[in-house]
């Protein structure tokens, strides 16, 4: 029965597809809880800590009531009334329930089943550039935790540690025997290269404007993406999420919907640039070492 698995999984393009297509589904719908549960959890985190540390000096009241990626059950935030089983099913869930709370009728953010399908279509995109199944749990991870990290730093301005580092060991440990960047030094000088350029570029950008263009938690997710990628991809990501990031400022300006001096977040321009890459290196830039 394994041996049939494997078997088809390693030979047929169709099989691999779809078994990724409903794994991506569900990592979909976990991630969903984590880019939503990760900062709150963060947040009480750092409110305790400065209780700790401040004491009344901070005029916060502990909070502890218990706050976790499990705990408590999924529920409406209008109306806090439980969400039926049904509609975890991922992506079909949200069209059983019309994408609107059971008990309250209030919208459910489309955004939902959303992620869950980008999630998917990064997985079946992986699947089928590689069909080493290493290289294709290499990619897996990275995709996922990359879409989490960018979805993150859109709605909160943050990029976790909690991600960002893991993602940098993890691309490390990886490419340990050569895994998809041709090896362990392309990996370290990969990860380092990143950190530095970003680095470089914020205290320039700083000593001249007496501004901060971006925050550390780019240059660890540029690292990550140089741990994974190998430094020979950090060019085409910078320029690919320079240019995007730019594009996407330039219209939200023009239509009113940014004001001058008023920050975007870099980290999902940088995780879209590092996906795109990981999965077009080829296609797009044929200089790359592969
Ligand atoms: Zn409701």
């Amino acid at each position: 029965m394994f041996d049939l698995f494997g078997f088809l999984f390693l030979n047929s393009l169709l099989f691999r597809a779809i078994c990724l297509l409903l794994v991506g589904l569900c990592i979909g719908s976990f991630l969903n809880v984590v880019i939503y549960r990760l900062p709150i959890m963060l947040n009480r985190k750092w409110r305790n800590e400065c209780i700790e540390v401040l004491g009344d000096e901070c005029n916060l009241s502990p909070d502890d009531t218990r706050f976790n990626l499990l705990h408590p059950h999924s529920h409406c935030p209008k109306c806090q009334a439980k969400v039926p089983v049904w509609s975890n099913i991922p992506l079909i869930g949200y069209f059983i329930i019309g994408g609107k709370c059971t008990s309250c009728k209030s919208r459910v953010s489309l955004r939902y089943p959303l992620v869950e399908l980008i999630c998917a279509v990064l997985f079946v995109a992986v699947g089928y550039v590689w069909s080493d199944p290493w290289a294709i749990f290499g990619g897996l991870i990275f995709v996922s935790v990359v879409l989490c990290l960018m979805l993150i730093d859109l709605d909160t301005f943050l990029l976790p540690d909690e991600l960002t580092l893991p993602l940098i060991w993890l691309g490390l440990l990886f490419n340990l025997h050569g895994g998809i960047c041709g090896g362990l030094t392309n990996a370290v000088i990969g990860a380092v290269a990143g950190y530095m350029i970003l680095w470089l570029l914020f205290w320039i950008f700083k000593l001249i404007t007496k501004k901060e263009g971006m925050g550390y938690g780019d240059f660890k997710l540029l690292a990550a993406i140089g741990a994974w990628l190998g430094w020979q991809n950090l060019l085409s990501v910078l320029i690919l999420s320079s240019v995007c990031g730019i594009i996407y400022a330039v219209i939200l300006r023009l239509s009113g919907k940014l004001n001058a001096g008023n920050p975007i977040p870099f980290g999902p321009f940088l995780g879209a640039a590092g996906i795109l890459v990981l999965l077009f290196a080829n296609e797009l830039f044929p200089l790359i070492v592969y």
